[in-house]
């Protein structure tokens, strides 16, 4: 059976694959099988999830979403999805600290990437999680907490730590947040004031197609104590009426704007979840480095644009803080992330990405596990200063390689 991903860039024949049913109907599949993979909801742009041996699905697993109210914590199952778990939370006067810019995802697959939103306080998705739940490669369950000699290493972690059956979230008291768009910010005023415009809100990310000197859209998505908006800001001016990121799509699948208060899960994500996030014929790359790094870095990537710009749907710049996740892109330091929708043809993508990741040679780039990128073996290695570690760990839980894949393997030293 041939299987894609999302974006359908993504095309691999596993040797075999089931959606199982029961915790008890994984362990066993797992403890038979010389390959295995799991499948979260198939939103990656890499090859991060493909296999050639089996690949389970854990969908057709009962969903659970139990929330803690006394201890501010959730306990969910795997493979359910932000759009399920952030409404329960919300109910019982929670959230998280932060959601990505979709709530289509899984709560796994979103922590084995380390996926994140934007706010230059707040850290990505895995560093809310305080538990986790494993298969091993013999089929036997284990759990980590915060503080467990593993844990860092085993939340984002590519899939190869284990088969995740549940993680725990931790939680907030509910907040409602209100999102201004601004329109036209000059990229000159960005790159000089980045900090500033960066920390203005809970949440900001600045868009541009590179049509010109200008950052098409600033999102501000504020929380309702923080000041109101000003009309004018660094030469941006407060759109008119709703926006989407990408000029031209249809602005109700974006999340409510113009100032409107609501509950935190219906204003941090970009995308709502009825409708098709993004545009969906596109491929993704993303690089995050130092945030110090962020005005020097954006006046590179703005020198070569002529370069991406072919390619280029809309580039996303947004800011997360740092974590202790030994795998995490924002390990260990304050973040710029620089984010590219492309269009769906490699021909043109290709070289893009070159261009992008050579303007950003000097600047410690990390990729996205779950976005493409071109970089080397050694390129990748370099930028990950806990990878020795991680591999000593993976090494340990899983000698025999049980949980890896080409992708993996292509930048880890795991057995073959
Ligand atoms: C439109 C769009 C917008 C996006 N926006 C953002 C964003 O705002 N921020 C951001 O950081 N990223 C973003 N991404 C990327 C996306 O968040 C990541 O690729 C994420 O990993 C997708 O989660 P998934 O459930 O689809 O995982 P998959 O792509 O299915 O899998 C990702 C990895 O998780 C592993 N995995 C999944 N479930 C399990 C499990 N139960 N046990 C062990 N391993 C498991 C898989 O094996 C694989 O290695 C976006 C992607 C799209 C398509």
């Amino acid at each position: 059976m041939t299987l894609t991903n999302w974006a359908g860039n993504v095309v691999f024949t596993p040797g075999d694959y089931v959606r199982a049913t029961s915790v008890e109907q994984v362990q066993e599949l797992v403890a038979g099988a010389p390959r295995v993979r799991v499948l979260g909801s198939g939103h990656s742009f890499s090859t991060v999830a493909a296999t050639d041996g089996l690949l389970l699905s854990l969908e057709d697993l009962p969903l659970s979403v139990d929330v803690d109210t006394a201890a501010a914590e959730a306990r969910v199952t795997a493979s359910a999805r932000f759009a399920h778990v952030m409404p329960a939370l919300h109910q019982a006067g929670l959230a998280l600290h932060n959601t990505g810019s979709l709530p289509h995802i899984s709560v796994a697959g979103a922590a084995a990437t380390g996926t994140h939103g934007s706010g230059t306080g707040n850290r990505c998705l895995a560093a809310g999680i305080t538990g986790i739940e494993l298969i091993a490669p013999d089929g036997s369950l284990r759990t980590l907490r915060t503080g467990d000699k593993d844990f860092d290493g085993s939340v984002v972690a590519l899939g190869l730590a284990g088969v995740v059956t549940a993680l725990t979230l931790k939680a907030q008291p509910a907040f409602d947040v209100r999102q201004y768009v601004y329109d036209d910010l000059p990229l000159a005023a960005l790159a000089e004031n980045f900090g500033e415009i960066m920390n203005s809100a809970y949440s900001v990310s600045a868009f541009t197609h590179w049509n010109g000197p200008t950052m098409d859209l600033l999102w501000r998505k504020q929380r309702v104590d923080e000041p109101e908006a000003p009309q004018t800001y660094f030469g941006a001016r407060l759109a008119d009426g709703a926006r989407h990121p990408i000029a031209g799509m249809p602005t109700e699948n974006a999340t409510q704007q113009l100032g409107v208060p609501g509950p935190w899960h219906e204003r941090l994500p970009h995308f709502r979840f009825e409708f098709t996030p993004s545009r969906g014929d596109e491929i993704q790359s993303e690089f995050l480095l130092p945030i110090e790094q962020a005005g020097a870095a954006l006046t590179a990537l703005d020198a070569v644009h002529p370069q991406f710009r072919p390619a280029l749907q809309v580039a996303e710049i947004r800011t997360i803080a740092g974590d202790d996740l030994w795998l995490s892109p924002a390990y260990g330091r304050t973040t710029v992330a620089f984010h590219f929708t492309w269009t769906d043809d490699l021909s043109e993508v290709t070289p893009a990405i070159a261009a992008v990741e050579s303007a950003l040679a000097d600047f410690d780039a990390r990729p996205h596990w779950g976005k493409v990128f071109g970089l080397s073996r050694e390129q990748v290695r370099s930028r990950y200063p806990r990878l020795d570690d991680f591999e000593e760990l993976v090494n340990r839980v899983d000698p025999q390689g049980k949980f890896t894949n080409a992708f993996t393997r292509a930048y880890l030293d795991l057995p073959a």
